[in-house]
């Protein structure tokens, strides 16, 4: 899940200089194992999901079959009653960004699913992002999908010990802007930790050298959100889900990455990640 961003403030935190002082939570050695172990179980949900997407699933479906790993699993769904949230996944389609519930509404081929999940474990949040397309997509939504899959595997790459946020967001921005699509400047990632949303605020544009720096221990949610369209977005009537002004498709990926002096941990890649 995203975050809702604070303009003033961060209008300010990338405009001031560079300072020493720790934005956010650093966890120590053990601390990070622990998230990974999070994370671990949040990557089986989205590889499960993955084998389910076809034309005729309904969202809701999906949704019974993230919550079900992440129980059995011995974990929680992080989503579920956040702020009020319904469900464990938020599975937002073509123009919606972001923040989708969980419904009736059966996939269909052509369509652009972005699947988002988090999890807490032994009291431990992960959160994580992937998007697919349902069968064949068209031209426009391949790309999309694919550009904000590197985008965010730039992001992660420009991670390191005493970098700053804005490095990230210059290397999501970079990847974005090549190929002709906006990314959404309205939501930011976060920081990671006991909360789901926790100091920094990790916006996906941004200059290098700037903004908070990435100190050892961090832990942050990396999470592209681009658009084929312009970068507006807005909220639908339910109150939850973000949708693009434009009607543009929209992707998002996202990943749980500690900043570690061995250079970036993906916590949320599955795998031997
Ligand atoms: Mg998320
Ligand atoms: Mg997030």
């Amino acid at each position: 899940m995203g975050r809702s961003r604070r303009p003033s403030r961060a209008v300010r935190a990338l405009a001031r200089p560079a300072r020493r002082a720790v934005v956010g939570i650093p966890k120590s050695p053990g601390e990070i194992d622990a998230m990974a172990a999070s994370g671990a179980l949040l990557a089986r949900v989205h590889e499960a999901l993955t084998g389910e997407i076809r034309p005729g699933v309904t969202t809701l479906q999906l949704d019974g079959i993230a919550e079900q790993v992440i129980r059995e699993g011995g974990g929680v769904p992080a989503f579920k009653g956040y702020r009020g949230f319904p469900g464990s996944i938020c599975p937002s389609l073509n123009d919606e960004v972001v923040h989708a519930i969980p419904g009736d509404r059966a996939l269909a081929e052509g369509d652009v699913l972005s699947l988002d999940c988090g999890v807490v474990l032994d009291g431990w949040v992960s959160d994580a992002a992937r998007t697919h397309p349902v069968g064949e997509v068209g031209d426009d939504a391949r790309r999309l999908i694919e550009t904000t899959r590197v985008a965010l595997e730039r992001g992660i790459a420009a991670v390191r010990v005493g970098g700053h946020v804005g490095d990230v967001g210059h290397a999501v921005q970079t990847v974005v802007e090549a190929e002709g699509f906006a990314v959404v400047d309205s939501l930011v990632g976060h920081g990671v930790g006991r909360s789901m949303h926790e100091e920094p605020q990790v916006p996906n544009h941004g200059l290098p050298g700037t903004g908070p720096e990435l100190v050892e221990g961090l832990v942050i949610a990396i999470e592209p959100m681009v658009n084929v369209g312009g970068p507006d977005v807005q909220l639908a009537a339910d109150g939850w889900t973000v949708t693009t002004r434009d009607g543009s498709l929209s992707a998002h990926w996202e990943h749980t990455v500690a900043v570690t002096a061995a250079g970036p941990r993906i916590l949320t890649a599955g795998g031997a990640g």
